[in-house]
């Protein structure tokens, strides 16, 4: 009597959902076994694809047929052995030799004769090419939509797919825009971005607030600029875009920020990285203490920061939480403007924008010269691909270069044209960051922020004395840390409506 090994097979990428799970796989050829009447000595179960050679339980059923253990294999069917030609050929093998007696599948029929053979291989061979075909088809369609700057999966948040085109969903496209901008700030978690979407009842497609990952991709997905990121390589859409580049590129560097402060998530030291000793140079390490009071009873915690004297000897001593947040505080309002101030900014670089416009064909026609150049290295790097002059490596990356210097160039165009200026998006920017940065000056609990806001107006923070140092970022932070440091009362009304009154904005805008 012919002992069998009963072999099941699913792998979790099958996408297939027709095939049996392992469990109803194994109790169908239990059943079978019994109405067949033939002996089961083992049975072998193993979860992978069968797309590739190297399946390590499929072996050992190879091996146990070597050895004699077993001379037949039950399985469901042909396709659960093999889907490829090298397991297929070793069956084949097994049978031509004699170690193997005998297949049995429920679902299919075999013998063991010259026909039975040519049947078999026929079934291995057809699961191959059913395996071949589907992805080769699949990566084939999506690789020409993809060239004619057509995204081929279900579009983005704040697009939709109308025709089998990516059209801007209207309802939800300002809001992504918005958010765009705001995160840009530096002022606003991933958190308050999706309350932002709550707030104005924008909800994910079965009507629930957007998951925190989801916000994350939304604003890390090169889509909205234009450019489609299809397996690491970029693809120029057709797809109106919903924002610049550089909006793009400024959010990026938030996203960084943020991510560096979940690396080192020791959510109590919220200014780690930050600061810098003055005395030595060297970095600013945290603690947390609990002092327990008698007479009330209670414990409080308290965190001291302090040099972390790795750089050798340093006399500095530790300061307080609250003693940095103070000083931070300090620093980050000096280069931060009130909601009244910034309304006035932003309505002059409008009007000043405007001005502007009628003097920016000439920019436009420049920018239309250089996209052509562009388009026209793109053509002679696809001609030296095809010669096979340029390596595939040089041309994915060379040509990823031109479709980011393309879209940089297209977003020039259309911003100027629409707004008229180019420095006003970066302008508005800049307000919008002063704007966020002096919320969070003044907000409490807001140690997080605060740090990542630090970054945005500041580097260079030391530490010596217990006195926090910092330098403001050229291009506008340091104007605004200026002329606070001109006045001796920064904050009240009169003083601002001195600085808007004396024309200051001028001398922002023009570093834009
Ligand atoms: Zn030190």
């Amino acid at each position: 009597m012919i002992k069998y090994i009963a072999y099941c097979r699913k792998s979790t990428d099958e996408p297939d959902r027709q095939i049996l799970s392992i469990e109803s796989q194994v109790s169908e050829l239990q059943e079978f076994a019994a109405k067949e009447n033939l002996k089961i000595v083992s049975t072998i179960t193993e979860s992978k694809t069968a797309k590739e050679p190297g399946r390590e339980k499929f072996a050992q059923v190879l091996e146990m047929v070597e050895r004699g253990e077993a001379a037949g294999i039950i399985s469901w069917h042909p396709d659960r052995l093999a889907r490829n030609s090298i397991d297929g050929g070793k069956i084949i093998y097994l049978l031509d030799t004699g170690k193997l007696l005998d297949l049995k599948f429920p679902s299919f029929w075999f013998e063991n004769t010259p026909q039975g053979k040519f049947m078999l291989n026929i079934a291995f061979g057809q699961s191959k090419y059913y395996v071949d075909n589907l992805s080769e088809n699949v990566k084939r369609g999506n690789r020409q939509k993809l060239r004619r700057g057509e995204w081929p999966n279900q579009a983005q948040f704040g697009y939709l797919n109308i025709n089998k085109k990516i059209e801007v969903d209207k309802k939800r496209a300002k809001y992504v825009q918005k958010a765009f901008q705001l995160f840009a700030t530096g002022g606003y978690g991933y958190a308050d971005i999706r309350k932002f979407f709550n707030q104005n009842k924008i909800f994910n497609k079965s009507g629930h607030e957007l998951h925190l990952d989801k916000v994350k991709r939304i604003l890390t997905d090169p889509f909205y600029y234009g450019v489609m990121k299809f397996c690491g390589e970029l693809y120029e859409g057709k797809h109106p875009p919903l924002i610049s580049k550089k909006l793009f590129n400024k959010c990026q560097e938030v996203v960084k920020l943020k991510s560096r402060k979940v690396k080192n998530n020791k959510h109590l030291f919220d200014f780690l990285g930050l600061v810098k000793c003055g005395e030595c140079g060297g970095a600013i390490t945290a603690e947390k203490h609990t002092k327990y009071y008698k007479r009330t009873n209670r414990k409080v915690e308290y965190i001291y920061y302090r040099c972390s004297k790795k750089m050798g000897a340093c006399s500095q001593k530790y300061i307080g939480k609250d003693g940095i947040e103070k000083q931070l505080k300090d620093i980050v309002l000096r280069a931060s403007l009130p909601p009244h101030a910034a309304k006035k900014f932003l309505e002059w670089a409008e009007r000043d924008a405007n001005q502007e416009k009628e003097k920016s064909t000439g920019i436009v026609s420049t920018y239309q010269l250089q996209l052509k150049e562009t388009e026209e290295k793109t053509d002679r790097l696809l001609e030296g691909y095809l010669d096979k002059i340029v390596s595939p490596e040089d041309y994915q990356k060379k040509k990823n270069e031109l479709v980011e210097s393309k879209s940089l160039l297209n977003s020039k165009i259309k911003e100027i044209s629409q707004n008229g200026a180019e420095w006003l998006e970066p302008f508005q920017e800049f307000v919008n960051s002063a704007l966020a940065a002096h919320k969070i000056a003044r907000a409490k609990n807001s140690c997080h922020d605060l740090s990542i806001m630090a970054k945005t107006v500041g580097s260079n923070f030391f530490l010596k004395d217990r006195r926090l140092s910092a330098s403001f970022k050229k291009g506008g932070f340091d104007a605004l840390a200026a002329a606070a440091s001109a006045t001796s009362r920064p904050l009240s009304t009169s003083y601002w409506q001195t600085v808007v009154d004396s024309n200051h904005h001028g001398q922002l805008v023009r570093r834009y």
